[in-house]
């Protein structure tokens, strides 16, 4: 069965102190089925695009062996175009625009082999939509979902239904907090398990992620980055690299599930490396497998005395 993930295709207008880019591929399903590509198949994500839509960024897909008969091409419509800016601390953005276009009537209807998928991604969209997507689903066996803070405080109602029916939730700090509204991660973490999710992993930028599960909390380093050029799709890349090799492996285990976390680390340390998606277009199995045995090495330590 294919590993379906919905979200967003955008067309981004990004700056960063290092340099700036109009209309470059974006997206959260983009960067979630790009960095998931490299671990399993078929990567099935579901999503609309507009007229404007270059048929190159489609075929790029197409190489990395994504299936792409899901991204529906709307003749007439425009592109969703998101625009940001980064200053010198990479960890925070101004969104500067968000311009809906073809995304404002997307209504994610599944086709059969998509409503058989039981490893499922839910990318960041708005609740309500999440919902019909689950609303769907015959069997859903493994469900991550994303979310963002325009959610968190506009659409909390139908934020609070998706959370009662999803396997992990995959957020960042602040986030986190502005959920709970209690500013300790640890706390918070209980809090929003007890919302619905098993499993939980807050992501802390630059500083790495954390795992929770029952009483069980993983710390997963940050990969020592010299080079951050454009920290646009991190979080995504992040969450396709992790549900990319448990759908590959099919092992749910608490020791798996950390694996998968940093090699979902691992994808987010490469897409931060170039502005867009470039950063996860030409990547081979080797440098990935390099860079996870790499963050193995950074927390090692011996016991003995
Ligand atoms: P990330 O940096 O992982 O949070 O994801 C960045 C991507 O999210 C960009 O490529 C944007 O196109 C996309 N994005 C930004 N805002 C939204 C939104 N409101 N809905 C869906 N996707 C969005």
């Amino acid at each position: 069965m294919p590993l379906l993930i919905i979200g967003s295709f955008a067309l981004d207008s990004i700056e960063t102190p290092f340099d700036k880019v109009e209309d470059a591929l974006g997206g959260s399903a983009t960067y979630i089925a790009l960095a998931s590509s490299y671990f399993t198949s078929p990567v099935y994500p579901v999503g609309v695009v507009g007229e404007d839509f270059p048929d190159k960024y489609l075929q790029m897909l197409e190489e990395h062996n994504i299936l792409t008969d899901g991204i529906e091409k709307v003749p007439g419509t425009k592109t969703f175009r998101w625009g940001g800016k980064y200053h010198y601390d990479l960890n925070t953005r101004d969104t500067i625009f968000t311009e809906l276009n073809v995304f404002e009537s997307f209504n994610p209807v599944l086709t059969g082999k998509a409503r058989k998928s039981s490893y499922v991604l839910l990318g960041n969209i708005t609740p309500s939509l999440q919902l019909k997507v689950l609303d769907q689903l015959e069997n859903p066996k493994f469900v991550v979902c994303d979310t963002m803070n325009l959610w968190i405080e506009n659409n909390r109602e139908d934020l609070l239904e998706v959370l009662k029916r999803i396997d992990v939730l995959i957020i960042n700090d602040s986030e986190a907090r502005l959920l709970t509204n209690e500013p300790n991660l640890i706390k918070a973490a209980a809090m929003i398990r007890k919302m619905g999710p098993e499993k939980l992993i807050i992501k802390k930028g630059e500083h790495g992620a954390l795992l929770f599960q029952n009483n069980t909390i993983f710390s997963a380093p940050a990969y020592p980055l010299e080079n951050i050029f454009d920290p646009t799709g991190a979080g995504d890349s992040f969450a396709g690299g992790f549900i990319g090799y448990l759908h590959k492996t099919r092992d749910l285990s608490f020791d798996n599930l950390k694996r998968a976390v940093i090699y979902g680390s691992t994808m987010a340390s490469f897409c931060v490396e170039q502005f867009s998606t470039k950063g996860l277009e030409e990547l081979d199995k080797l440098q990935i497998h390099d860079r996870f045995l790499e963050f193995r090495e950074l927390s090692r330590f011996d016991d003995d005395e």
